[in-house]
Order: structure tokens, then C-alpha cells, then sequence
């Protein structure tokens, strides 16, 4: 019997959860309720998710941080704890949306459309992009703002203000063109440089120094200079076999790049960094 590579899983999960979030508020709307709400703030049954970074704001400007709030965004954090950042890799639809925009392009755009070489490190970025919004969060409002940076809600309200409030929200095009400019630059440019969404998600896994990452091992790799289809899998552009520890905190641990290795000489692997 053929078995399904972890990649399979994963793209049946991404799709699973950016169709529910399509057709649950239709579903809302005829009586179903054991899950309801959207990226920021979702219901199911009893459990009660919340984005971290709106917890972190409404925290940081109420000078209170309400305990209800501990449970609920606490259980995404300890998850990122453990297993780092696969909210990105398994459930984020707009993530799913850049690794298909990302894929297309590879495969359709010529030559001459050369991969932008960034080399910036997109975590440092984010950081400054976090620092502003704080600062503007402190200044001018009184809600949680820098989640207007959030795609994975944005996607979610699309949906629900689409099929509740009957219009179509200009979030549409807003999404549509970073897909567009993620598309002709080849690069994974929102992921990597600007959401602000990940940014606790890599803080918490940094937190614990003995989470799930890909492991690298040499004496195993067979490939050379010109093949090196790990590096080529990764859809945001990093080198598997260089992981440091700021290029780590990139990596959403999506195991596209151990995949291509098991063709080859099963060099990559996922581990506990426990078990080094
Ligand atoms: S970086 Fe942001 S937009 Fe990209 S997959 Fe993660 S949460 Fe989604
Ligand atoms: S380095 Fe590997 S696991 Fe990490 S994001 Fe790239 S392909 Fe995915």
C-alpha cells in the first residue's frame, strides 16, 4: 500500500481548514454552533481559541490581562512551544494561498522572472514591524490594531462578511495583491518580511529550547552544489542544511524539505532538539 508523504497530510489539513472557514458561517446561519468565529477569536464546543498577538495587545494598552484570556491563547502557545510555527504550515489559509501562488509561479513564470535574492533576515524585520504597531496601539487606539496585519482573520472575514452581511469586504483585493506581488517576485514576501501574526508563535517556540525543528546530518547528505533539492523545495527560500538560529526562526517546520531529502539520502529529519 502506498504511503502518504507528510506533505499529502498536510495539504488535506490546509485545505480542510480554508474550506471550513469558507463555510462555516453559511453554516452559522442555519443553527450550527458548536464552532463558531473566525482567526482571532473561535469557538469549539467548550474550547475557546484566541490569537495571542490581540491578547498581547489588549493586555499591554488595559494594563490587565484577563485569566479567561490565559487558557484560551495560552493552548496556541504551547502548541508553538512544542512543534514551532506549523499554525503556519498546517493551518493558515493565507499561508496555504502564498505556498500555491509560490508553486504556480515556479512552474509558469520564465527565466528571466529571477527569484529576488532577499538576504535579510524577515524576523528582524518583523520586529520593527511589531514595535510600530505597538507604538500606534499606544498612541491612537484602543483596539487590538496591528491585527489588521492578520491575513489568517482577514481571510476568515471575508466569508463572514460575505455570506452575513451580504457585501463583498475590500479585504479582497487587499489579499489578492500581496498574493500577486508574492507571485511575480517568487518570494514568500509577507510570510517572511511583514506578518506580524508568527511573531509570538517564533517567540514562544524560541522559548523552549527543546522543540520539534529539522535536523540536518551530514554524513547522510549525497547531494551536491547544482542538486540541491531541499533548498529548492522550500517554499520561503531557506537552506535546510544552514538552518542558524536566525534562519530557524523562519522555518515553519512544513517538511517539504525532508521530503525531497528522503529521495535522496534521508539527511533531514524532524526532531526533538532533546534527543541530540
Ligand atoms: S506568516 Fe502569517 S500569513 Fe504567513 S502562514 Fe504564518 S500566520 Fe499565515
Ligand atoms: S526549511 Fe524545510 S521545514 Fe523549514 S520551512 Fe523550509 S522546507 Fe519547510
Amino acid at each position: 500500500m502506498k504511503r502518504h508523504s507528510i506533505q499529502t497530510y498536510r495539504r488535506i489539513i490546509q485545505i480542510g481548514v480554508a474550506v471550513t472557514f469558507i463555510i462555516l458561517p453559511l453554516l452559522n446561519q442555519l443553527g450550527f454552533t458548536f464552532i463558531w468565529g473566525n482567526f482571532l477569536n473561535i469557538h469549539i464546543g467548550p474550547l475557546n481559541l484566541t490569537d495571542p498577538l490581540a491578547v498581547l495587545q489588549i493586555t499591554l494598552k488595559n494594563q490587565y490581562f484577563p485569566p479567561r484570556l490565559l487558557m484560551s491563547t495560552g493552548i496556541i502557545l504551547i502548541i508553538a512551544m512544542c512543534f514551532g510555527t506549523i499554525f503556519c504550515s498546517w493551518i493558515c489559509p493565507f499561508g496555504l494561498l502564498s505556498e500555491l501562488a509560490h508553486g504556480l509561479a515556479k512552474r509558469i513564470l520564465p527565466d528571466t522572472f529571477k527569484k529576488l535574492n532577499f538576504q535579510n533576515s524577515g524576523f528582524k524585520i518583523k520586529i520593527y514591524i511589531l514595535a510600530s504597531g505597538l507604538l500606534f496601539l499606544f498612541l491612537f487606539c484602543t483596539t487590538p490594531v496591528i491585527n489588521q496585519l492578520s491575513m489568517p482573520s482577514w481571510y476568515s472575514q471575508i466569508f463572514q462578511y460575505l455570506f452575513i452581511q451580504k457585501h463583498i469586504s475590500f479585504a479582497v483585493l487587499f489579499v489578492a495583491a500581496i498574493l500577486f506581488a508574492e507571485f511575480i517576485s517568487r518570494n514568500r514576501l509577507w510570510c517572511r518580511y511583514i506578518c506580524p501574526q508568527s511573531f509570538l508563535l517564533v517567540i514562544a517556540k524560541l522559548l523552549n529550547p527543546f522543540h520539534l525543528k529539522v535536523v540536518y546530518r551530514k554524513e547522510k547528505c549525497i547531494s551536491n552544489k547544482n542538486n540541491n533539492p531541499c533548498q529548492k523545495a522550500c517554499s520561503l527560500g531557506l537552506d535546510p542544511k544552514t538552518l542558524n538560529n536566525l534562519l530557524e526562526t523562519e522555518c515553519n517546520n512544513c517538511g517539504d524539505c525532508v521530503v525531497a531529502c528522503k529521495k535522496l539520502g534521508n539527511a533531514l529529519n524532524f526532531q526533538f532538539r532533546h534527543f541530540l
